[in-house]
């Protein structure tokens, strides 16, 4: 990857982490990767199912669709209602899992209840999981085997890379254990031999463990819940978070930036940091895929 521009935040010593940079780079170089696809008769195709009127959900398909197209990746969107059966969402899965044209299919969290979302990832081909959170694998994490890393941690880990930021022996603190994010995070950072603490909403005293932090990463979803005063001077400060709130226009993430970035030493942007990031390597698992099984 070409180098990047090293922008400090205004006033501050804190490197700002441009995701939206990288993950362009990362788009050109996937794009010829793709061309070289092509010339072998072969098309990456991803599969989105969509169940729900949830505008987020609705949102965020549209982006992820756009991506592909900017790539050269085909997409497909399915979208159900949320009256449809559990049944013929699955029969749509076994239909993709055996339909060698597509490479890679992401079911769209949330399904809404009460169809069983879970029942869904497990019925999907490993090989096809392009989203990273199905339990194998997830599981595949934990045993340090080959599959596709969930999008929003690999996401991260390709960010501190890019920068060259160190993760070996740094304490790195994650804050959130949700499955698509919070505990793939932490394991990825352990498998880079960081040591890990994870907190989440039953952890006594967060600030005395936040301030250990070499790498804090922040998935909470909750506004500006992180804050200067919780961080290690020259801290390395990653923001997954986006929030609505009402009255501000755009995204918040889980860091109050201004006052993190007084005594970070890096930090992501939000908008701008994470979720380009995280559409990136979507788009990577997904060529990734068809390279693999195509
Ligand atoms: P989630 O499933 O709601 O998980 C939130 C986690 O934060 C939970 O583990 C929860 O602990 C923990 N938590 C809640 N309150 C806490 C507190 N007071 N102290 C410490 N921990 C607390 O959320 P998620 O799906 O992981 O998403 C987290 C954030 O990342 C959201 O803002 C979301 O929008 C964003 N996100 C961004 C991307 C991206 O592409 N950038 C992708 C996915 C998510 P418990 O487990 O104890 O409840």
């Amino acid at each position: 990857m070409e180098s990047l521009p090293r922008t400090y935040v205004p006033n501050t010593n804190a490197l700002l982490l441009d995701g939206k940079r990288v993950a362009q780079l990362i788009r050109e170089s996937l794009a010829t990767r793709v061309a070289a696809l092509h010339a072998r008769g072969i098309t990456p195709c991803l599969a989105v199912m969509l169940v729900g009127d949830d505008p987020a959900s609705h949102t965020y398909v549209r982006t992820k669709a756009k991506a592909c197209e900017s790539v050269g990746i085909r997409s497909i969107v399915r979208h159900f209602p949320a009256s449809v059966a559990q049944a013929e969402l699955e029969a749509q899965l076994d239909a993709w899992n055996a339909d060698p044209s597509v490479h890679g299919v992401l079911i769209q969290h949330p399904v809404p209840a009460p169809l069983d979302e879970p029942a869904l990832l497990r019925r999907l081909d490993p090989r096809k999981d392009v989203d990273g959170i199905t339990p194998y694998s997830l599981g595949a994490l934990v045993a340090g085997e080959p599959a596709f890393g969930a999008c929003t941690p690999l996401g991260i880990i390709r960010l501190l890379d890019a920068y060259g930021l160190p993760i070996e022996g740094k304490h790195a603190v994650v804050v959130g254990r949700s499955v698509i994010l919070g505990k793939p995070m932490a394991l990825m950072l352990l498998n880079r031999n960081a040591t890990v603490t994870i907190c989440h909403s039953r952890t006594r005293d967060l600030a005395s463990l936040t301030r250990q932090a070499d790498i804090l990463v922040a998935a909470v979803g909750k506004p500006e819940f992180i804050t200067g005063e919780m961080l290690k001077p020259s801290a390395i400060v990653i923001d997954a978070g986006y929030n609505r709130v009402e009255g501000r226009t755009g995204d918040v993430g889980d860091v109050a930036f201004d006052s993190a970035a007084q005594v970070a030493s890096a930090i992501t942007p939000v908008p701008g940091g994470v979720g380009p990031m995280t559409v990136a390597m979507l788009l990577h698992n997904t060529v990734e895929a068809a390279e693999r099984y195509g």
